[in-house]
């Protein structure tokens, strides 16, 4: 590769040099997720491709994650996408992983040695859902290397866990988290969710009053989603009673408890680090950042996204290498007939650099205007340079030099700042 890239002759080859670079830092490592879309009930404000289906078609759906493992690295020579073999983060999302079967635990993990090398202390999470994780499970996730699990706990107070559909109560949660920790899993992420039915400022300051208790070093703070895809969110937007629409807080109450959670949490050290996540130093998810970071990532399962960078340095004049974006199918039963094609897309340097925005704004780490120049262009960041000053009179943002982040306004509506930089690109490219 050096011989292609022989050094700086003049600008435009320093950040082709640069590019490259950036990019072999990037590939050293990838990250795995793994979705597992099997839930023992569906909750009633839950927009992912998730069900409740017989434990009978656990064993076919790990039979086809597997084969699809097998068949990652074949699948990303034909796309013509670096797969390293190097793996330093796992994250088994859905769904509810904790669901299942020991055996089907063991058999991920040993198919994904098999094909992958995975880090002595890579990040290996797993979702569990409180009264969800069977012994043997846990001790097949410990046995397996699982060493953090998220728990999609959402409120600690049972009656709005219970309208919300969860089948789990305080108690519940304070005995799993005491289980995981005696099986030797401390590293523990809690998720609460701002805007159940049923919610008040009061019964919110519960939640957090109990979340603080558990001493978890991480938590997942997110404001209520509302959308067609849930059926909470359906009967908010279109009528009915069925879910308890109507006791579903204010936006205005929504902003004040995700507020309260900021400044609570802050003040017992679980410093916030991107607009849902907080947590105690050394503690943030690594998976997670990678995302935001932009780092490559393998989705296998249900639904499920990869994002990966082309074997191949872009031949275009001053392009960053050049992103693939593939999104497998969110059909179970079309999933479990057999290896389906993945939606793919890539990404030309113009929407790339947009996602660097969206993505880096998430993160309270800022985005830096020298970094985005040094490997998009300086047209580029002129144009966004625009935007950003138009935010920043908004408060929306607030730049300090080079470097870009939302204010605490920005953040309680951030898709909306998100849109401002959408279209600063041009089309996704054929090829
Ligand atoms: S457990 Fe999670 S994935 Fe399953 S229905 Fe509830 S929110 Fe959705």
């Amino acid at each position: 590769m050096s011989s292609e890239y022989p050094g700086p002759h003049g600008k435009a080859a320093q950040r082709r040099e640069t590019i490259y670079w950036m990019r072999v830092a990037a590939q050293r490592a990838l990250g795995i997720y793994l979705s597992v879309p099997f839930c023992r009930s569906k909750c009633t404000y839950c927009n992912f491709a998730s069900g409740v289906y017989p434990a009978s078609q656990h064993g076919r759906y790990v039979d086809r994650v597997v084969e699809d493992m097998r068949g990652a690295r074949d699948w990303a020579e034909r796309m013509g996408v670096e797969l390293p073999r190097r793996v330093d983060t796992v994250y088994l999302g859905g769904g509810t992983p904790s669901l299942l079967e020991p055996e089907l635990v063991a058999a991920v993990f040993d198919a994904m040695r098999a094909e992958f090398d995975l880090d002595a202390d890579a990040e290996i999470t797993m979702e569990c859902a409180p009264g969800q994780i069977a012994d043997a499970t846990l001790e097949a996730m410990a046995r397996a290397g699982v060493n953090r699990v998220s728990l999609g706990v959402q409120s600690f107070v049972d009656r709005e866990a219970q309208v919300s559909g969860r089948l789990h109560s305080r108690a519940i949660v304070e005995q799993d988290l005491r289980r995981l920790r005696r099986a030797g899993i401390a590293n523990l992420n809690i998720d609460l969710i701002g805007g159940l039915a049923g919610q008040t400022r009061g019964s919110w300051e519960q939640s957090l009053d109990a979340l603080l208790a558990a001493e978890a070093p991480h938590a997942s703070v997110y404001m209520l989603e509302v959308d067609e895809e849930s059926r909470l969110g359906r009967e908010m937007l279109n009528g009915g009673g069925r879910y308890y629409a109507e006791l579903v807080p204010s936006d205005e109450a929504i902003a004040e408890m995700y507020g309260r959670a900021i400044e609570r949490l802050g003040a017992a050290r679980l410093a916030q680090y991107e607009i849902s996540n907080f947590s105690t130093a050394g503690f943030e998810s690594r998976h997670n950042l990678r995302y935001w970071e932009r780092r490559p990532y393998l989705g296998l399962g249900l639904d499920a996204s990869s994002a990966l960078h082309a074997a191949e340095l872009s031949s275009r004049k001053d392009g960053p290498a050049d992103l693939l974006r593939a999104k497998t199918t969110d059909e179970l039963t079309a999933y479990l007939s057999g290896p389906q094609p993945a939606e793919t897309a890539w990404l030309s340097p113009a929407q790339q650099f947009e996602e660097a925005w969206f993505l880096g704004l998430r993160l309270n780490a800022a985005v830096d205007m020298e970094a985005l120049e040094r490997e998009f262009g300086a047209e580029m960041v002129a144009a966004a340079r625009e935007v950003v000053e138009r935010l920043a009179e908004d408060e929306l943002v607030s730049a300090d030099g080079a470097r870009v982040r939302l204010t605490a306004r920005g953040r309680l509506v951030s898709n909306d700042v998100f849109q401002e930089f959408l279209g600063l690109g041009a089309g996704q490219l054929a090829r």
